[in-house]
């Protein structure tokens, strides 16, 4: 049966009637939101190309969690920005070290919020790389070594779920026995499994943890952009080694491998629009070129229309709030979205 019969705008002639035939929805117990944790008191620096997000201080730091909390953000993800670094990394598992303080705080004063960490030793090494280096190649299994190290000190301080992030073979392997060897077999891990070499990580390197390489790139451990059969390698490998949580990053450029991952693997599957994609949008909407609000939701939508369960966000407590002044406004029984007039879709 086709046209005339057959017309498909008949459900999409008002609000009410797109809501109720409508896929996917974005809600806020979806968002992750990343924090980045400084030393001092009461400093809340914005990042520069990261505008609406902040270097905090632990004091600052929490009111930011609870501010997340109250828009019904369930999870923060955690990165400390350490006083000084050095060859080893040795910040990223101090026991006083900046996340590990954090974490405490957190879990002291805002306990239902889920503080997720990520183990990555580059925001602590002097080269900015991930591990360490012999010979001026990242050595996978000496590094494993400070994968370990980094996760018990997570977990002792208290982190809810554990984040790898280099790319190492074998690093989901190496967590899972020595969380389960410490008394730790319920804390979760969420994998960066699929983490592609991109250029759009340059405002969070550069501006979000001062972290420069001091020589090469991270083309030998993250994953080539060309390539997506090796994406579900690279997940399947995870999973068998005991990942909870998969994810794709970055997340608009690879919504191709977002939508495989779901299908092939049926896992709770995270990406992370990672802060390139924050600052593209936001540079157009200074520009006067992009409606901010319309294209942020229009995008995390679609990483939910491509399969993903979690998007970790930088966007994640303005989408919150613009989420819950929509249910708030009443307007729903009439038709009437508010956002829809705030953004002139
Ligand atoms: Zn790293």
């Amino acid at each position: 049966m086709g046209f005339p019969a057959r017309r498909l705008r008949r459900l999409r002639q008002s609000e009410a009637i797109r809501g109720l035939v409508r896929e996917n929805k974005l809600s806020a117990g979806n968002f992750i939101l990343p924090l980045f944790a400084v030393p001092g008191s009461k400093i809340r620096r914005e990042i520069a190309s990261l505008p609406g997000n902040y270097h905090l201080s632990i004091d600052c730091l929490v009111e930011e969690a609870i501010a997340a909390r109250d828009l019904g953000i369930p999870a923060v993800l955690l990165f400390g920005v350490p006083e000084t670094k050095d060859e080893q990394a040795s910040g990223a598992y101090a026991q006083h070290g900046i996340v590990q303080h954090a974490v405490r705080a957190l879990k002291n004063t805002v306990p239902e919020i889920l503080v997720i960490t990520d183990v990555c030793p580059c925001e602590y090494t002097l080269n900015g790389h991930c591990g360490i280096i012999c010979n001026g190649y990242l050595d996978n299994d000496a590094s494993l070594d400070l994968i370990t190290k980094i996760t018990l000190s997570h977990a002792e301080a208290g982190s809810d779920m554990v984040a790898p992030a280099s790319m190492l073979d074998g690093q989901i392997q190496a967590m899972r026995q020595v969380l389960d060897s410490h008394g730790y077999q319920n804390l979760p891990i969420m994998a960066y499994s699929a983490k592609f070499a991109s250029k759009l990580y340059d405002p969070f390197f550069k501006e979000g943890t001062h972290s420069t390489l001091s020589f090469g790139d991270k083309r030998t451990h993250q994953m080539d952009f060309s390539n997506s059969d090796e994406a579900m390698r690279e997940i399947a490998l995870d999973i068998e080694e005991g990942a909870d949580i998969v994810m794709v990053k970055p997340a608009l450029f690879y919504l191709d491998v977002v939508y495989r991952a779901k299908q092939e693997f049926k896992m709770p599957l995270a990406v992370y629009d990672v802060s390139g994609e924050y600052a593209m949008i936001d540079a157009a909407a200074r520009l006067g070129r992009l409606d901010r609000d319309a294209i942020m939701m229009e995008a995390l939508t679609c990483m939910k229309r491509a399969g993903a369960d979690i998007i970790i966000t930088y966007f994640a407590k303005r989408a919150a709030e613009l989420l819950h002044r929509n249910e708030r406004s009443g307007d729903t029984h009439s038709g009437r979205d508010v956002l829809e007039e705030e953004w002139a879709i």
